[in-house]
């Protein structure tokens, strides 16, 4: 029995069962009722909040003979043809992958046809920013003079990219981010239809990481009940989506709040060693700081929307809390996940930003440059700290106890105790969450459409045959370039990404599974679809650059530990600079941290 997902199986086909859009959903409703039918719409919004699935929900309501207060009936020829994609009216196109004019000048070529089976021939074109100028102008044409019977429907995340002139011959619908509380009364009614157990725990887990997107929430779903043998459990779901227990949060916060940093850096070292996501943590954070906040203004509204986290300790946390350090804390927190995009030493990030807000309760003293020497204890601490974690490293295997490594005995020596800055940069960690840019490069060198239109062309069938836990991590991903030798696959969010990198199993699979399709294995390399875009134009630039400067050493890409190149790069100077301010006896991690954050908390030292 073939797997489906989640997602595709409960895709809503009628405006009832499409959640969380009641505004959306009613006008549409109405405007079959009244039957007054724009030519062209626009479906705005995050992905997943369910702009595809009103486009064919409408496509079946203007077209269905039995259609009834505005919804289709879903059982007629027409209904069931739209549903299974093989009505010739109704034509989807994914405009990310038929960006040419050529396709849009085919349209309007067609267009002017009249319906063969339905009413109304409906076009949706998907992802439309993604149309080059020319296609734009191609399109314009067509919805400057549309033929009667025809509707486009466009959607797009990104309606900022469209021109003008397109938007204003359309009408507009901005769909929003889905209410977790909506997610999580789907997520139920499917487990509930589906017959599975749940633990509500793990379905408000699930809820809130999708951030308002049904199709992520409902990925994540499978993926729990793949993890936990079709039972969704409360330690699946936090695994799955790499979130962190309360109870860890807890103890986090209490030691900030006490600034107590060095027990505070001890527990992101642990949190990080069960394998948590850096940027979930912090995202985990914000919404706990929120709720402190909350908590403080009106107890019944945490008690309401958050019924797992409150309990005597959070009570008592609420009631000290300085609201003021709060705000302060929540700030930082958000520039800092800002910032962590791109970064490839997430771990970092996290103890500085834990110094930080630690010190927030302290904030006169730091910002008004008063005492540096607060700064300095706290840089050596965690420098401390390090060494001892490094320490631990080295000596991993026999390490595998959980004694708490503040208090790990120094007799584990390193293997080679002299410190080399450089080399400390370079050092491994043990997320392997980065992404190798010496084996991008090289594909992007050499990538040609016609490879990647090979590659995608037996993505589905690739999808289809593997089994069903690689299956339902590889669901979501797609080939965005490709050579003759390596494709990079992007995904579309990051938990998957990272547990897909570590699996040779998929790894091997996917090959396997490319050489039987189209005869050879490609080199895989995979990327988290949000650093793409960057990840492309970083290449461009790097490209550019070296073309200027014309080989004067070599030209291998960049290693993959210094991170996408900033817009200066690594000039000689810049590194004289770093050199400098390392050798004024600031610590190794105050450096760091400049680099990071700026001056603000660094400064200090220069007056
Ligand atoms: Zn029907």
């Amino acid at each position: 029995m073939s797997y489906q997902a989640l997602y595709r199986v409960w895709r809503p086909q009628k405006f009832a069962d499409l959640v969380g859009q009641p505004v959306i959903t009613e006008t549409l409703k109405n405007t079959i009722i009244t039957d007054q039918i724009s030519h062209a719409y626009l479906f705005a919004g995050p992905r997943g909040t369910g702009k595809t699935s009103a486009a064919k929900i409408f496509a079946k309501a203007v077209n269905c003979p039995n259609v009834k207060d505005g919804e289709p009936c879903n059982e007629c020829k027409i209904c069931q043809a739209i549903t299974n994609g093989t009505l010739n009216d109704v034509i989807e196109i994914d405009a990310a992958s038929n960006n040419g004019v050529d396709e849009i000048r085919d349209i309007r070529d067609k267009a002017k046809y009249a319906p063969t089976e339905a009413t109304y021939k409906v076009y949706i074109i998907d992802e439309v920013h993604m149309l080059s100028t020319g296609a734009f102008n191609a399109l314009l044409k067509t919805l400057e003079e549309p033929p009667a019977n025809v509707i486009f429907i466009l959607a797009t995340t990104e309606p900022h990219k469209l021109p003008a002139t397109i938007i204003s011959r359309t009408q507009r619908f901005d769909f929003r981010r889905i209410q977790p509380r909506d997610i999580l009364e789907r997520m139920e009614y499917i487990l509930n239809q589906k017959d599975v157990q749940y633990d509500d725990r793990a379905l408000r887990v699930i809820a809130k990481a999708a951030e308002g997107g049904m199709r992520d929430a409902l990925s994540i779903l499978d993926q729990t009940m793949s993890y936990g043998d079709d039972v969704v459990t409360y330690e699946n779901a936090l695994q799955v989506t790499g979130s962190v227990t309360t109870s860890l949060l807890f103890e986090y916060v209490s030691q900030v709040f006490n600034q107590d940093v060095k027990a505070a850096l001890v527990s992101v070292r642990k949190i990080m060693d069960a394998g948590k996501d850096a940027s979930q943590f912090i995202e985990d954070l914000i919404s706990y700081y929120q709720n402190i906040l909350l908590y403080k203004q009106a107890p019944e509204m945490v008690l309401e929307q958050e019924l797992g986290i409150v309990d005597d300790q959070f009570k008592q946390l609420s009631t000290d809390a300085n609201a003021d350090v709060i705000y302060q804390i929540i700030e930082t927190l958000n520039n800092i996940q800002q910032q962590m995009r791109y970064t490839l030493h997430p771990d970092v990030y996290l103890e500085v930003l834990t110094v930080k807000i630690a010190t927030i309760g302290n904030h006169q003293g730091i910002s008004e440059g008063a005492d540096s020497q607060v700064i300095q204890n706290l840089a050596s601490q965690i420098d401390d700290l390090k060494q001892q974690i490094n320490s631990l490293k080295q000596g991993r295997a026999q390490s595998v106890q959980s004694t708490p490594v503040a208090e790990r005995p120094s007799d584990v020596k390193p293997a080679s105790p002299v410190s080399r800055p450089a080399a400390k940069q370079a050092q491994p960690t043990n997320r392997s969450e980065r992404v190798n840019l010496s084996k991008i490069y090289p594909i992007l060198d050499h990538a040609t459409r016609k490879d990647l239109n090979r590659i995608q062309g037996a993505w589905d069938e690739l999808v289809q045959n593997l089994d069903v836990v690689h299956r339902s991590l590889m669901n979501i991903t797609k080939p965005v370039a490709a050579s003759d030798s390596g494709v990079v696959v992007s995904f579309s969010y990051n938990i998957f990404y990272q547990k897909a990198i570590n699996d040779r199993e998929l790894i091997d699979a996917v090959g396997n599974g490319l050489d039987r399709i189209i005869g050879y294995t490609p080199d895989l390399t995979f990327v988290p679809e949000e650093q793409w875009q960057k990840i492309r134009n970083d290449y461009l630039i790097h490209k550019r650059t070296h073309r200027q400067s014309d080989s004067d050493q070599n030209t291998a890409p960049q290693s993959a530990d210094q991170g996408p190149k900033t817009d200066h790069g690594d000039t000689p100077d810049s590194m004289a600079d770093d050199h400098a301010v390392a050798k004024s006896a600031a610590p190794e991690v105050v450096t760091k941290a400049t680099e990071l954050f700026g001056n603000d908390i660094v400064d200090v030292k220069n007056d």
